[in-house]
């Protein structure tokens, strides 16, 4: 524990949206589990008995925390897994065209692709990195819909996307509608998203361990994973009861601060602040989906043109002290611009100029002081 709090305190994460630190009370909950917890929960023994009501009970909370049925929560290695799931069970059971977000994850673009191999368009994106509902609703008049594919919060510009408007053009025609929001829980209150036939989320997101999440489905699903009971049926593989409740812990961890009457309008304070005082800082600063409603977390820029590639100021700021990315950390160290970028149509040049700043729910109003001092000083030096 001293050698990781002394790695991390060289450097100022701000890269929460690749991944959030474990909170404490999610290390807390792992180590709990795995000493209360020590039999695999399809035992028929009292052991076994009790991993599994610890199973039904966190599953009773997740649902409860996301306003949907009990039943409806399949335990999952993460997003990733959640999301293949999903879109594995949408091509087996449902005739006509995947609607598909041109900014979604990879973990559901090359599902698309290998599920809907020829039966998906891509819904295209605004240039401010919302995607255009109004083409979407044109187009489910026109083809036939297996379903519509539409993340809750971009993952590369924090920009939220209007779930509201494509919830309601997909209830009009019955259209499953498939919601990553592995961005947004754990960030911004659950609202209305417990509503939405499938959502996928990921606990490392929100201060839980890698390697767990959820899908939320309605239906009798297919499993992608087999050979196996567990989870009736919908994923085979002993469920990872520790990651399971240290998630829960993270979220509930993650809710109580949300919850909180003015964390909302507070964190905007901090970041709206950020992002005034590094246009002036800097003016030749880009600020990407400026005008779009975007989550309190992440401010993605367009840096002022450097004397070599975007690498630089990601190298830059790490020598100065802060870990920021370049866009998904999936996408970052690539040739080639990000898909989200590209749908937002920003020039192949500006976008190797792209640079992600995402916040944790523990990031202090100095850091983010911290960081604009670091850019400034970064500008001086390779602009
Ligand atoms: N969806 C989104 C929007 C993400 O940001 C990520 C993580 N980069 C994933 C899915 C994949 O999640 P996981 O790491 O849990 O597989």
């Amino acid at each position: 524990m001293g050698l990781i709090a002394a790695n991390t305190a060289l450097l100022i994460y701000f890269d929460h949206n690749a991944t959030h630190p474990l909170l404490t009370s999610a290390r807390d909950a792992w180590l709990d589990a795995t000493e209360r917890y020590i039999g695999n929960p399809s035992s028929p023994h009292r052991l076994g008995d009790r991993a599994d009501r610890a199973l039904t009970e966190a599953r009773e909370e997740l649902s409860e925390l996301l306003g949907c049925l009990t039943h409806e929560i399949v335990w999952t290695s993460g997003a990733t897994e959640a999301n293949n799931t999903a879109i594995a069970h949408l091509s087996a059971t449902q005739n006509g065209v995947a609607f598909v977000s041109s900014i979604e994850h990879p973990s559901v673009l090359a599902a698309v692709r290998r599920h809907f191999p020829d039966r998906h368009q891509f819904i295209p994106a605004t240039p401010e990195g919302e995607i255009d509902v109004q083409w979407l609703r044109d187009a489910l008049k026109r083809t036939e819909a297996a379903c519509v594919i539409v993340m809750a919060v971009n993952n590369e510009t924090g920009v939220i996307q209007p779930i509201p408007d494509v919830m309601q053009a997909c209830m009009e025609r019955k259209i499953p509608l498939l919601c990553d929001a592995a961005q947004w829980i754990g960030r911004r209150p659950i609202e209305r998203l417990g509503e939405l036939p499938l959502i996928t989320g990921s606990a490392h997101k929100f201060g839980g361990p890698p390697g767990v999440g959820f899908l939320k489905c309605p239906y009798a699903l297919r499993p992608l994973i087999v050979g196996g009971p567990q989870e009736e049926g919908r994923r085979a593989g002993t469920e990872n009861l520790p990651g399971i409740l240290s998630m829960l812990a993270a979220l509930k961890t993650c809710v109580a601060e949300i919850d909180k009457p003015d964390f909302l309008k507070g964190r905007y304070k901090i970041k709206d602040g950020f992002e005034t005082e590094l246009k002036r800082l800097v003016p030749d600063v880009k600020i990407l989906g400026a005008s779009s409603y975007r989550i309190w977390n992440t401010t993605a820029v367009i840096m002022p043109p450097a004397r070599d590639c975007r690498q630089r100021w990601v190298v830059k700021l790490d020598r100065l002290g802060f870990a920021v990315s370049t866009g998904s950390a999936c996408s970052s160290g690539k040739e080639e611009p990000s898909h989200v970028l590209r749908a937002m149509r920003v020039p192949k040049d500006e976008a190797g100029r792209a640079l992600r700043f995402s916040a944790g729910i523990n990031t202090t109003q100095s850091q983010w002081q911290a960081l604009l001092g670091a850019l400034c000083q970064a500008a001086n030096e390779l602009a």
